[in-house]
């Protein structure tokens, strides 16, 4: 199949094979393979470059939680002439990394940038979706893929008088492309999650003062950042075969983080005490997902593993009173069951003259002013605020776009009292469309490049059997969808996830259901994808 471009709005193309939507790896991963087998291909991205989230979250300080070489595509063609300045990346050495990629790979051809997809209505008649965009541009495609990832709604909570203020004020996912000068300003932070922390050190060095509104404390824990240089990695890239093959079997998408299989609770104080220290000790998310099994299982070992991060951090900050609201005596939720950020020198920012911390349970925020923010006891005054105040996360960036599947009912009002997908990759009424890195998939619990492959090729593979075969439809079966969902229920039960007000759970977006959203374990559910996969895609209807 061939497609014509549309010139007018009104114009429809001539279907192509498969339509991606979004750049980032998810997308470029499937644009890159569809194409390989033989797929006629597009793919439209909102932002006007590559990258993804690395496009959108260019705030001072935006860099990645995976260490290097996780966060990378695994093919030798794009590792062999690349090479990392940080363990931990920075926002700007991504872009190049995927400026990289283009030019290995040449993927801007078939991309449509500045096009954001606002519409895709099922027409079952000629088994294709109609896509619109915001410019008007029209297209139909056999098959659509949503690669649009977790983060591409920002959440912004109903603050009275937001757009009174009069200096910039940006959330962090849309900071000004040509970047915005914090030097010698009053700056506000509100939300201390992980684009909170990583502003807030960056801001905390140049602003005149800043001042942080913090309603939970972030469990954040050292990231142990360190610079890489070429030849080193030219010696490491020996081990990078087995190192991704050990990403792809491991239980997050990262290679080297394995958790000890024994219970935080059957092992002697001393013991427990070196692994704790040694998981510490190796920076990123060791201390998270590194250490015990049953940490984000069991109350007792999770509350071992909060005082042991209680006593670390707060031998970092020097007054009381602002190391209780930071690192609190009593653990606001288990420990990792909101996502622990990782921090360079976060918790020293609060050491500084310059810095104030403003706990929002004690005096939340009355209104936005023209000058500053105004909580129940004071007002606080800025040049500039930032909104760090996360996303509509897993969901949001799928419902804002007017999907309708076969029923012609939207997939948000399908969705509105609950997300109910098939293995977090397919929708029942959705036929012919599939999402990577979304809902009820390992997602936010797995490394992001790991994802785009591991799913990347579930999907490739899914497309080219029904292709073969001469099909030219596949949906998601109702009760595959139910009982998807009750496993993700009962799967959330047996962890300590329900207990947080996270957006693991949907629970920071007023009135979003409450919901495990994420799948925990990569390994088990790659099992049920593989065993629909050679069942001849159970769960799902095909024709
Ligand atoms: C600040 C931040 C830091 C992160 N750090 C890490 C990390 O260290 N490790 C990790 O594993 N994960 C991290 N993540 C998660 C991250 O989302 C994934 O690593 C990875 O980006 C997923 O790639 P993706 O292609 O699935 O989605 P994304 O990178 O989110 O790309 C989605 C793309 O879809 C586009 N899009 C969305 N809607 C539309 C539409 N309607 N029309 C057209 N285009 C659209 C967007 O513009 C975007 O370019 C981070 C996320 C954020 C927000």
């Amino acid at each position: 199949m061939a497609e014509t471009e549309s010139h007018g709005p009104d114009r429809v193309s001539e279907a192509v094979d498969v339509l991606i939507i979004g750049a980032g790896f998810s997308g470029l991963y499937q644009l890159h393979r569809l194409r390989q087998r033989g797929f006629d291909v597009r793919l439209f991205e909102a932002g006007a470059d590559l990258g993804g989230i690395w496009y959108w979250n260019c705030y001072p300080g935006a860099r990645v939680d995976s260490h290097a070489p996780n966060y990378e595509f695994s093919m030798e063609e794009l590792w062999r002439d690349w090479s990392w300045t940080e363990r931990f990346p920075a926002w700007d050495e991504l872009r190049r990394y995927f400026r990289h990629v283009d030019e290995k790979l040449g993927l801007s051809r078939d991309i449509r940038f500045n096009s954001r997809v606002t519409a895709a209505r099922f027409d079952a008649g000629a088994g294709q979706w109609e896509i619109e965009c915001a410019d008007g541009h029209r297209s139909r495609t056999r098959f659509l893929v949503a690669c649009t990832g977790f983060a591409a709604k920002a959440y912004v909570p109903d603050l009275p008088g937001r757009e009174s203020f009069a200096g910039p004020c940006f959330h962090t996912a849309h900071w000004p492309q040509d970047g915005l000068d914090m030097t010698g300003l009053r700056v506000g932070v509100i939300g201390t999650g992980a684009s909170g922390v990583q502003v807030i050190q960056e801001a905390g060095r140049i602003a005149s003062h800043l001042t942080v509104f913090q309603r939970t404390p972030n469990l954040a824990l050292p990231m142990k950042q360190q610079a890489l240089d070429e030849p080193s990695q030219r010696a490491m890239k020996i081990r990078y075969p087995d190192w991704f093959r050990l990403r792809a079997l491991s239980t997050a998408g990262l290679f080297d983080l394995v958790a000890d299989d024994r219970s935080a609770l059957e092992v002697s104080p001393g013991e427990r005490l070196a692994v704790f220290e040694s998981a510490w000790q190796k920076g990123g998310f060791h201390f998270w997902v590194g250490t015990f099994s049953d940490i984000l299982r069991n109350k007792e070992a999770n509350q071992l593993a909060y005082e042991f991060w209680r006593e670390k951090t707060r031998a970092r900050i020097k007054d009381p009173v602002v190391a209780e609201k930071l690192a609190p005596s009593a653990s606001p939720h288990p420990f990792g069951t909101k996502r622990p950020s990782l921090e360079q020198w976060y918790y020293e920012v609060f050491n500084q003259d310059n810095v104030t911390l403003v706990d929002l349970r004690e005096e939340p925020i009355s209104e936005i002013t023209p000058t500053g923010v105004r909580t129940a006891s004071r007002h606080y005054a800025l040049d500039i605020l930032v909104l760090a105040t996360g996303f509509d996360a897993a969901t949001g960036g799928l419902t804002q776009i007017d999907i309708r599947g076969i029923s012609g009912r939207t997939l948000k009002d399908t969705w509105s009292t609950g997300v109910r997908t098939y293995l977090g990759l397919a929708i029942p009424d959705f036929p012919n469309l599939f999402m990577l890195y979304g809902p009820q998939a390992p997602t936010a619990f797995c490394n992001g490049p790991t994802c785009a492959e591991l799913q990347g090729e579930w999907i490739v593979d899914c497309l080219r059997h029904v292709r073969d075969r001469g099909l030219t439809r596949i949906e998601a079966s109702e009760t595959a969808g139910e009982s998807w969902t009750q496993h993700l229920a009962d799967l959330a039960a047996t962890t300590l996830l329900p207990f947080a007000d996270s957006w693991y759970m949907g629970a920071n977006v007023p009135g979003k259901p409450r919901q495990l959203l994420h799948y925990l374990g990569l390994q088990e559910y790659l099992a049920f994808c593989r065993e629909s996969a050679e069942n001849g895609y159970s769960g799902f209807e095909l024709r």
